[in-house]
């Protein structure tokens, strides 16, 4: 067996799968922008950690990582610089001494972010990867955060942080080849780190730790989410054309005054006109109107002008399952984090992580 396959496959068996199914679940997150860096700076910000490197077939310990360690792209794997040591190899980790260690890594283009677990640099189907596999308890609160802010009620980050964990069994194993569970962008959900984690958000994640939704089957519900629905929500059906029960049309007029409630777009006149007359899509009308125009919603009216149309639309996002902006207003007048759910998700029951079974993934990355 080439040594990346079975480094793929240690890093798969621990955190997909099995290892969702359990209290302590790992998740493996694809840290996409520091990928992109040319090099890579770490730092520890809370406890101690180690590098590790592999070599022949084993991994060998290389010392504490002490002050700011650095790692960059070399031919066909990562140079390492720490404590005046410089290695090459195809496969390093930087290992917490203790589950609540946190690392700082730092690139030129990302800034600073900070994670809690293992840290792997590796080189595989000839690009570099760089892989978080932290606790699952750790990664919600840092999705919650990347996606919605500071400063809502908490019954929204409760809500968020239930929807947050179920999606990523939804979208666990969608970057399996690349040796991950989910990446860090918008395609599974935005995870920016730590960094900007506030008590409020720690402390409704830790009051849901562990609490996923189900159906009526006890399976993980596809906890679709979208920043607002323009005055309804839509179907699994009308926007994938796969129906699901869990998802349906809801009204929603909450997220009226929302940050993305409405948008005006211009397209060419006469572009318009060839799309109207050939348009000739399975889906329907609006939603293969918002894909071909890369509009922000597929809410919308649009006012001929000749040369020009302008559109007028509403909401923002696919608009399938919980409204971002729907739900924080209901959350800032008083509504529970389980009754927000049972508005957005039809016939919905809660469960620990450790009872579920994982689902492969199969529905749309559109967001
Ligand atoms: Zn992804
Ligand atoms: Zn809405």
């Amino acid at each position: 067996m080439k040594w990346w396959r079975w480094a793929i496959c240690c890093i798969l068996a621990i955190s997909h799968g099995t290892a969702l199914a359990q209290s302590n679940a790992l998740i493996t997150v694809g840290l996409t922008d520091f990928q992109q860096a040319p090099t890579v700076r770490c730092r520890v910000a809370e406890g101690s950690y180690r590098w590790l490197v592999r070599e022949n077939d084993a991994f060998t310990e290389l010392g504490a990582l002490t002050k700011t360690g650095e790692i960059k792209k070399a031919n066909g794997g990562w140079e390492m610089h720490a404590g005046g040591a410089n290695r090459i190899s195809p496969y390093f980790i930087l290992k917490p001494d203790h589950a609540e260690a946190k690392i700082k890594l730092i690139s030129e283009t990302t800034g600073y972010r900070q994670y809690r677990g293992a840290v792997h640099f590796y080189w595989h189907a000839n690009e570099w990867h760089i892989a978080l596999e932290t606790p699952m308890e750790s990664y919600v609160p840092g999705v919650v955060v990347s996606e919605i802010g500071k400063g809502h009620a908490e019954a929204m980050y409760e809500a968020h942080a239930i929807v947050s964990r179920t999606y990523a069994l939804h979208t666990s194993g969608r970057h399996r080849l690349a040796g991950y569970d989910v990446c860090d962008q918008v395609h599974c959900q935005v995870f920016a780190g730590l960094s900007t984690v506030n008590d409020t958000i720690e402390a409704a994640c830790d009051a849901t730790r562990s609490l996923v939704l189900v159906d009526r089957l006890g399976r993980p519900v596809v906890a679709a989410f979208h920043s607002n629905c323009g005055g309804a929500t839509r179907s699994s059906e009308a926007v994938w054309q796969t129906a699901n029960p869990n998802l349906v049309t809801v009204e929603d007029h909450y997220c009226q005054a929302g940050a993305h409630a409405a948008w005006t777009q211009s397209v060419g006149g006469e572009q318009w006109r060839i799309w109207q007359e050939t348009s000739d899509s399975t889906e329907r009308f609006d939603i293969a109107t918002r894909h071909w125009f890369k509009l922000p919603s597929a809410r919308f009216n649009a006012v001929d002008l000749g040369d020009t149309v302008t559109i007028h639309g509403m909401g923002f996002g696919h608009g399938v399952g919980m409204c971002q902006e729907g739900a924080m207003q209901r959350a800032r007048q008083g509504t529970s984090a389980w009754m927000i759910l049972n508005t957005y998700y039809t016939d919905i029951r809660l469960r620990p992580l450790q009872e579920v079974t994982t689902l492969e993934s199969n529905a749309s990355s559109d967001r």
